[in-house]
């Protein structure tokens, strides 16, 4: 199994220039790979194969000091990006596709990576603990990473990425199958939150947090938000304001995936079965569930209380947060279910009575049997046992 990582680097003055210089030689042997490709195939019907092509770096190298400097497989595997971007584009003919799309040339905009194999000419030092590391590459030098993550296997690649301004290094990094983990015998079920304070929360009353609410917040990003509305178009004070603007999103995604990386190990480490419920078709929005007011009417519901910013933060974080447990199940051996979430916000965990008054905000209060219950954690009861349901009869069949 191969797993990735992305971590931000950060080059001095001189490593940037370095880095810089590799990306724009890199698409010029690129562009020059591709050249050669139409030049035979237009003049003599030669095709020219990757093979061939990659053969002539040793000369291109022992010719031109300019490809010397960097790392030979790394051009090795620039030349292997332009026949993987003409295999697609022969599978494309071959599937009698309108638009064929014959590889382009790169204009520096467009080239912005640089693959690098883990063997001479690129290193990655790993850290022991979670600090600063460096990456090394043969012409820019050992180039600091701030390393958040625990890198786990053995890395294979380290591909340099440039966006923006932003440099980063994004491991490929090979992992023998997890063993299934031992069983605990446990199961727990989770209802996805409609409130700001906690993106879900579990059948053990536990809360799961947002701490795109609680740390980078809205405000900080509708305040640079407002900053840019105020700049002209195209524009150099345009221009910052939109990146402060990235700045702020960048930060909040990168503090919830931390977040939910943890949360989704420490699920899928103490429980056999995890059930939540599915969402939408479009994976990334829940309906939300009317409630009532107690006087014959029903209270604002979630759907209308999160709009724009607000509502796309809790529905990535939801997708996320599935995404991250049914992943680490998988590997783990883990049993990840999904359930239609109809009633169970409704429904007495303890009688199974179902009446919409039984909720009224976060308070679950049964007309029936008087059971009293948080009513994120009653909902979450209810999706556990719809999935452990599921469960018997899919064992049954
Ligand atoms: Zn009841």
């Amino acid at each position: 199994m191969i797993r990735t990582y992305k971590f931000r680097m950060d080059p001095t003055a001189k490593q940037e220039a370095s880095l810089v210089a590799m990306l724009d030689d890199f698409r010029f042997l690129y562009n020059a790979a591709l050249e050669d490709r139409k030049y035979m195939w237009e003049r003599h019907r030669i095709n020219v194969t990757v093979r061939t092509q990659d053969a002539q770096l040793k000369e291109i190298r022992a010719d031109n000091p300019d490809y010397e400097r960097w790392s030979a497989a790394a051009e090795s595997q620039t030349v292997l990006r332009l026949d993987k971007a003409f295999q697609a584009f022969f599978r494309r003919i071959k599937a009698g596709a309108k638009r064929v799309g014959y590889p382009r040339y790169k204009a520096a905009t467009r080239f912005n990576t640089a693959v690098h194999r883990a063997v001479t000419g690129a290193k990655w030092d790993s850290a022991p603990h979670l600090t600063q590391t460096r990456a090394y590459f043969k012409g820019v030098g050992h180039v600091k990473v701030k390393q958040h993550r625990h890198v786990v296997g053995l890395v294979k690649t380290l591909t340099i990425k440039r966006e923006g301004r932003r440099w980063y290094v994004i491991l490929a990094a090979e992992q023998e199958l997890q063993a299934p983990l031992p069983k605990t015998g446990a199961t727990i079920g989770i209802d996805l939150a409609t409130g700001h304070n906690g993106l879900a929360y579990t059948s053990q009353g536990e809360r799961i947090g947002n701490p795109a609410y609680r740390k980078a917040s809205p405000g900080k990003l509708a305040e640079v938000q407002q900053a840019l509305s105020r700049t002209k178009q195209r524009s150099n004070r345009h221009r910052k304001a939109r990146e402060r603007v990235s700045g702020v999103y960048r930060k909040i995604s990168n503090q919830r995936r931390d977040y939910l990386h943890k949360v989704s190990r420490q699920l899928v480490d103490s429980y056999d079965v995890i059930v939540a419920e599915e969402l939408n078709i479009a994976g990334m929005t829940r309906r939300a569930v009317p409630r009532p007011d107690g006087a014959g009417g029903y209270q604002p519901n979630g759907g209308n209380a999160k709009k724009g910013l607000n509502r796309s933060i809790l529905d990535a974080g939801w997708g996320i947060l599935l995404e991250f447990i049914r992943a680490k199940a998988e590997s783990a051996g883990r049993q990840f279910i999904q359930v239609n979430p109809a009633y169970t916000s409704q429904t007495c965990s303890e009688c199974g009575h179902r009446e919409a008054a039984n909720r009224n905000g976060k308070e679950f209060l049964c007309l029936s049997c008087g059971h009293r219950a948080d009513a994120d954690k009653n909902a979450a009861v209810n999706i556990l046992r719809a999935g452990l349901v599921l469960r018997e009869a899919a064992q049954a069949a």
